[in-house]
């Protein structure tokens, strides 16, 4: 009998291309050998097999989501199942909860996320850790004026604390990091949240 090695097959991931960093995310896709899609519209949206809500202003992505309408399309998508990463911004974007402020965006992640946590003293910093669900070896994990989740509810599990802080998190379709894997040459989140999650 011959057995064929198959190839896996390409997946196409999105990465919601309205502000931030989005090109790393974009080079990172590639280079596993997926497909990367830029999303700026609803009709985007079709045939992804992953997105990724990626780092930026989370308050300037907010209002060109809820002008484009893209806001509304996006929440139906992933209340239906579809897989999504936040980083950073991405991760305020899909909160339920923003301290100190009356409005939420997709509101769909059951916790609260503290904006610019780390104030302007450490605005931005390098750390290494291991998240034991994502892989056996340290991992850099860069901070750029940070959230991190102050409160959770018991759908959201916890996969990485830094200082007593969740920095990274999960519920059902939905993970979130404070840090940007896509900064770093390191591309084994990229390949756990595609791959794995
Ligand atoms: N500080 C930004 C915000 O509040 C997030 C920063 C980032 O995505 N690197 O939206």
């Amino acid at each position: 009998m011959t057995y064929i090695q198959m190839a896996n097959t390409p997946l196409h991931i999105g990465v919601l291309a309205l502000q931030g960093s989005i090109d790393e995310h974009i080079n990172h896709i590639s280079s596993l050998g997926h497909i990367p899609v830029k999303v700026r519209t609803s009709n985007d949206l079709d045939n992804l097999d992953r997105l990724i809500i990626p780092g930026g202003e989370s308050t300037t992505i907010g209002n060109i989501l809820r002008s484009t309408g893209l806001l509304y399309s996006l929440k139906d998508k992933i209340s239906k199942g579809l897989k999504v990463w936040g980083t950073c911004a991405g991760m305020i974007l899909l909160a339920k909860e923003i301290e100190n402020e009356t409005i939420s965006h997709l509101s769909l992640m059951d916790i609260k996320v503290k904006r610019n946590a780390y104030g302007n003293q450490l605005d931005s910093f390098i750390t290494y850790t291991k998240i034991n669900e994502v892989s056996p070896n340290n991992l850099e994990l860069v901070f750029i004026r940070a959230p991190y989740i102050s409160e959770i509810s018991d759908k959201v599990t916890i996969l990485c604390k830094i200082d007593e802080n969740i920095v990274a998190a999960k519920e059902n379709n939905m993970l979130v990091t404070s840090f940007h894997p896509e900064l770093t040459p390191d591309t084994t989140f990229l390949k756990y949240f595609i791959e794995t999650f």
